[in-house]
């Protein structure tokens, strides 16, 4: 996640990891769920679950530690409406007295399949609880906020066959692979996934939607999507999707690989969502003020937002810090490498945003000086370590002053640590070409590989 402007709140809560029950020995079978988006401009998601179950006591649990979110998620405030069903008939459940995101039921005899709806009421501004993710004309959907999934699961072995309704005319994209198929205007329904995957393949659509290809003529397909408030905030000109493909290119560079089927950028452009990141393995959530191409000044600013979220990809998610590689979405992340995954990023996304043409190497040197003398004023690091914040991220990581403070700190540490390593002509004036960064030890420890969105062929 690139760092905003923070929300404030932090809910702290004790975990009990409850027995899965019934739903044990039945993580293979597909979850089948229908997200309607057509209520999006009024600030409502609707879904509709149907778990293959047995009978006997069951606990479906809301995704509470999201990957990139640093912190236990608040989307569950707004999550409403929640109705289980089977044979028919309302099926009673409760919610756990102490981990506040798991639901209690027992499945009648007789029952095979239980129909669970819920509502996500969309905060219409930030400061609450979770963060706005729809205007009237776009609306973005972090999967996250419409599922439960049966409690003590491997969220790599629970599938879900996922569908979709938007409003019509509206357009859409997201790295899950469509399904052929004839269906009415608006609907789709995509490959059946695993849970991980999911949750990391948001959907963002819009009334107002461009396309840009990044990669013409290239196997592995790159493209920017845009849905904006506007006709004319989708429009990039030549110059500027030129350098949105060398961004492409300065990666393929950077890496020397890509681990993906391909990669889309998502990017949401609204003056009524909040200006944010979230990295995800084939594709990243951005979000931007609606004239991000329109207004010099703005662009200026968010310059290092999409190859930051991108730069995730190889960091963060093909490599992922062993504390933040967790079996499923209860199990409490770990941060203490958290700087290597944010720090080293931030560092490498204003670099990029530099190598791809959006800044001049001045302008970059300039973020850099600015960076320097934020945190020249700055005495935390005086009272304790870095690692110390990152341990803590869960509690500081949404509060601004703290978190940018290492976040700073951390883009020099990450300099300073890669030139230690002879790898002087990092930055020599400024925006020369780094080195490969593929297999190499970043800050004294190999980042594990996870099994969870592994490489896939390319
Ligand atoms: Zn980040």
């Amino acid at each position: 996640m690139r760092l905003t402007a923070g929300r404030t709140g932090i809910v702290c809560l004790i975990i009990l990891l409850l027995c899965g029950g019934a739903a044990r020995g039945q993580e293979n079978a597909a979850v089948r769920l229908e997200v309607d988006l057509r209520d999006a401009a009024k600030r409502v998601y609707h879904s509709k679950m149907e778990f293959p179950v047995k009978p006997g006591p069951l606990t479906l649990v809301y995704p509470k530690w999201i990957p990139g979110e640093h912190s236990p998620t608040e989307a569950i405030v707004d999550a409403t409406g929640l109705h289980f069903r089977g044979g028919g008939k309302e099926i009673a459940w409760r919610r756990d007295d102490v981990d506040l995101y798991a639901f209690r039921c027992t499945i009648p005899a007789g029952v095979t399949t239980l129909e669970v709806t819920l509502d996500y009421l969309l905060p219409a501004e930030s400061g609450t609880a979770g963060v706005p993710s729809a205007s009237a004309r776009v609306a973005v959907l972090p999967w996250n906020l419409v599922v439960l999934y049966p409690d003590g699961t491997n969220s790599d072995e629970v599938k879900f066959a996922p569908s979709i309704r938007v409003p019509d005319g509206w357009k859409f994209a997201t790295a899950l692979q469509l399904l052929p198929g004839n269906r009415a205007e608006g609907a789709a329904e995509f490959e059946t996934v695993s849970l991980t995957t999911l949750v990391d393949s948001p959907l963002l659509t819009g009334a107002f939607f461009k396309t840009y290809d990044l990669a013409p003529g290239q196997k592995t397909e790159h493209r920017l999507n845009i849905a904006a408030d506007s006709s004319a905030a989708t429009a990039l000109t030549n110059e500027e999707l030129q350098h949105m493909r060398q961004l492409v290119s300065e990666m393929e560079a950077l890496f020397g690989a890509r681990h993906y089927r391909h990669y889309d950028f998502l990017l949401a452009l609204s003056d009524h969502l909040q200006p944010n990141g979230l990295e995800h393995h084939e594709s990243s959530d951005n979000r931007a003020p609606e004239r991000m191409w329109m207004d010099p000044d703005t662009l200026e600013t968010l310059v290092d937002l999409l190859p930051h979220e991108y730069f995730h990809s190889w960091n963060g998610k093909y490599r992922r810090p062993a504390g933040l590689a967790t079996r499923n979405y209860q199990e409490p992340m770990k941060g203490d490498l958290l700087w290597v995954y944010e720090g080293l990023t931030q560092y490498y996304g204003v670099m990029l945003g530099a190598r791809s043409g959006f800044w001049t190497p001045g302008q970059l040197r300039e973020t850099l000086a600015a960076t320097a003398a934020y945190l020249n004023d700055r005495p935390g690091r005086t009272w304790r370590d870095l690692e110390d914040t990152a341990i803590s991220a869960q509690l500081l990581y949404v509060r601004a002053t703290a978190v940018r403070s290492a976040a700073r700190g951390s883009v020099l540490a990450a300099v300073r640590g890669l030139l230690r390593r002879k790898h002087a002509d990092l930055v020599g004036s400024g925006c020369d070409h780094p080195k490969r960064v593929k297999g190499t030890k970043i800050v004294g420890r190999v980042l594990p590989e996870i099994s969870r969105n592994g490489p896939r062929s390319d």
